[in-house]
């Protein structure tokens, strides 16, 4: 595999509406049609994050988020995910959410909007055993 093979690849991921759904293989707990992407309406993009409030999996429009610094290349502006933790909601990609283990798989997203397959935090049981996985696409 070259190099840009791999990279096409992360692009062509990161930047297409997915469905994802969850699951915790320790309590069970599952949840379909979580949107990561960009939506029909334009400037949103739906990321995976918790609601501490409802102890939920839902997404939220993150576009305000994160920044272009370059071409395709985003930054997150912190001092709005910390507004964003502030109101309860915490996106996927921050740390603490997931656990970094021996993952060998390709995540769904790739950093900064950074969504890893397996090990994230389950709103229900506390415990990293959450898993997203792709179900279709939407756009
Ligand atoms: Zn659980």
């Amino acid at each position: 595999m070259r190099q840009s093979d791999f990279n096409n690849r992360v692009d062509q991921v990161q930047f297409m509406g997915q469905i994802l759904e969850c699951k915790c293989d320790n309590c069970k707990y599952s949840k379909k049609d979580i949107y990561l992407g960009y939506g029909m309406v334009p400037g949103i993009f739906y990321f995976p994050a918790l609601d501490l409030h409802s102890k939920k999996v839902i997404y939220i429009d993150i576009i305000d988020l994160a920044e272009v610094v370059e071409r395709r290349h985003l930054t997150i502006i912190s001092a709005k995910v910390n507004k964003q933790q502030g109101d309860g909601k915490i996106p996927y990609f921050v740390k603490g959410m997931f656990k970094k283990g021996l993952i060998k798989d390709i995540p769904i997203s790739s950093s900064p909007l950074y969504l890893q397959r397996k090990n994230n935090y389950c709103p229900k049981c506390g415990k990293y055993r959450l898993a997203f996985a792709e179900i279709g696409l939407f756009d």
